[in-house]
Parts: structure tokens; C-alpha cells; sequence
């Protein structure tokens, strides 16, 4: 796969950005000059993104980057790839590069966050029978795969985060908090969060699910089924040790890591799992109920048709 040549990055970096209008037009014109795709959002107090291109364009936008004093330290996750994996570019001032949605509370993680775990560090950690493992990403994320033993908020949004510690607290009391993410951006506020809220223990994976799943000592060790990702892969593969599926197809419950949109897509549009062998008898739809939707919609379409 290393002759590919294609390459995905994901990147993230925190640092003050003074005109976040000004660095995104730049951006984009460095991104479009290199033929770039992917998602980028700029913000007072730094850079997110994952984008596509050519191997060589890639190397160049690295380069880039870490030849700009701003954002010299920034790191890169790199997946060989066949071709894009994201249909058109986007580059976004935003007020926030992640949102965890604190209002005043709000602070740099720059000032205040977790300890930083390297993967062996944390697949060490894991063991600790004093350790709770707190997935900080959203239940569609993890719904495809998570560490071993790790807690699932139930949130569809990361800026319900902070409620559902609040009402969990007391299962963390006193605990040693090990969180992570699918590239560390969310971990570095939501552990710094944590340590805010008075919890004195809080680490995080260092470069989130992607790294560890890279890293060659741990290979990916007691990570469940794949990484979610927020391009056309949707989904990667992290253990190359003891790997297994967690996902099960909504339809006929066999294990299925295939994530499709219901096809009734005014009206739902859920992400689910579904085989193909059930997404050919539902028309991909998620339930009966979307698949009648669909059936509707298409009769009334190929009525105005004609
Ligand atoms: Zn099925
Ligand atoms: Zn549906």
C-alpha cells in the first residue's frame, strides 16, 4: 500500500490564530493550488482539518505548514490511499475549531488539559484496575468500534459531553479518567475539561485511535472493531492483533461493519448498518416503515416523469 498514491491527512493544532478570516482565504488558496479535498476549520485558537490529494501534493501542504513559525509543531496522521476520499474542499472560520459548547467556561487546552499517553502507555493503562476508560466521541462513532471496556456516553453531539459528566459524576470519583478520540483534537478540551471539573487524574491518548492503530509496538492491541471516519472511508481498520467486529446489521443482527444512509432521504437518512444482502431486500432504507416512504416518493417521482 505505500506505492499508493494518493494520501490522507489529519491534522490538528492549537495555537492563536489573530484573524481566522484571513489565514482561511490563504488556506484555501494553498489548498486549492495543490489540488486539495477535504474539511478545515480555522479558529481564534487554531487549525482542524483532513484532506486528499497526490501524494506529492500532500508532502508539499506538509511542508507548508510546518515551514509556517504558527504551526511548525503540528503533527500528521498519513493513510496511503487509492484516490480522494472526500468529494469537494471546504475551509471555515469557525469560532471554535472543536465545540464542546462551555459558553463562558470556555478555555484554551493549551492552558489546561490531561496527561498525554503514548499507545503503549495507554494499552498499559487499560490494564490499571483503577483506570475507567471514557470514549469521548459521538455514539454513531463508537457504535463501529471502541477500546475494550470503555464507557459510551450516549451523545450524538460533543457538546453534550459536559452534561453527561455531570450526571454521572460520581462513576469517576476518585478514578484514574483515560479518554480518547479518533485523533486527540476532542481529548485535548474534554480531558482539560475534566481536570477543570476537580477530577485529578485525567490522561489522554495521544494522538487518538488513528495513531494507536499505527503505532508498531501495540498494533492496534484490544481496540474493537474499526475507527469511524468523517470521509468516504467512514471506516478504518485499527488492531492488527486481536481485532474483532462489534457492529451488528440493524436487519438481521449478524456482525456487519458496513455503514450505509437510509435511502428514505427527505424523511430520515439514519446512518445504519445493514449487510448487503438485507440492504438489497429494504432498498436501504432502515426499517419498513423509511422503506414504504421510499417506495411513495419514487412512485410519485416516476408519476411526474411521465
Ligand atoms: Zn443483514
Ligand atoms: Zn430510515
Amino acid at each position: 500500500m505505500t506505492d499508493a498514491p494518493y494520501q490522507v491527512l489529519l491534522y490538528y493544532f492549537y495555537c492563536d490564530i489573530q484573524d481566522p478570516e484571513h489565514y482561511r482565504d490563504e488556506h484555501r488558496a494553498l489548498c486549492e493550488s495543490l489540488e486539495l479535498l477535504g474539511r478545515i476549520i480555522v479558529g481564534k485558537e487554531g487549525i482542524n482539518g483532513t484532506v486528499s490529494g497526490t501524494k506529492e501534493n500532500c508532502a508539499k501542504y506538509m511542508d507548508a505548514l510546518r515551514n509556517d513559525p504558527l504551526t511548525a509543531e503540528v503533527e500528521f496522521k498519513i493513510d496511503p490511499e487509492q484516490g480522494h476520499v472526500f468529494p469537494k474542499l471546504s475551509v471555515k472560520a469557525r469560532e471554535e475549531i472543536v465545540t464542546l459548547g462551555l459558553g463562558e467556561d470556555d478555555f484554551s487546552p493549551t492552558e489546561t488539559t490531561g496527561k498525554y499517553l503514548s499507545p503503549k502507555e495507554w494499552l498499559d493503562a487499560m490494564q490499571d484496575p483503577n483506570s475507567v476508560i471514557i470514549d469521548a466521541r459521538n455514539d454513531y462513532e463508537w457504535e463501529l468500534g471502541k477500546f475494550k471496556d470503555a464507557i459510551l456516553p450516549p451523545v450524538d453531539s460533543f457538546r453534550d459531553l459536559p452534561q453527561w459528566i455531570r450526571d454521572n459524576r460520581e462513576k469517576f470519583e476518585g478514578k484514574r479518567i483515560l479518554t480518547y478520540c479518533t485523533g486527540g483534537i476532542r481529548c485535548e478540551k474534554f480531558s482539560g475539561h475534566l481536570v477543570r471539573e476537580g477530577f485529578d487524574d485525567v490522561s489522554q491518548l495521544h494522538g487518538g485511535i488513528v495513531t494507536y492503530g499505527k503505532d508498531p509496538e501495540v498494533k492496534g492491541e484490544d481496540y474493537e472493531g474499526q475507527c469511524y471516519v468523517f470521509d468516504e472511508r467512514i471506516a478504518v481498520p485499527v488492531n492488527s492483533v486481536n481485532p474483532s467486529i462489534i457492529a451488528h446489521c440493524i436487519h438481521c443482527n449478524e456482525p456487519c461493519e458496513r455503514y450505509i444512509n437510509c435511502k428514505s432521504k427527505h424523511e430520515c437518512n439514519a446512518q445504519h448498518f445493514s449487510c448487503e444482502p438485507c440492504a438489497e431486500k429494504f432498498s436501504n432504507c432502515c426499517s419498513t416503515e423509511c422503506q414504504e416512504v421510499f417506495f411513495k416518493l419514487e412512485a410519485t417521482q416516476s408519476e411526474q416523469a411521465n
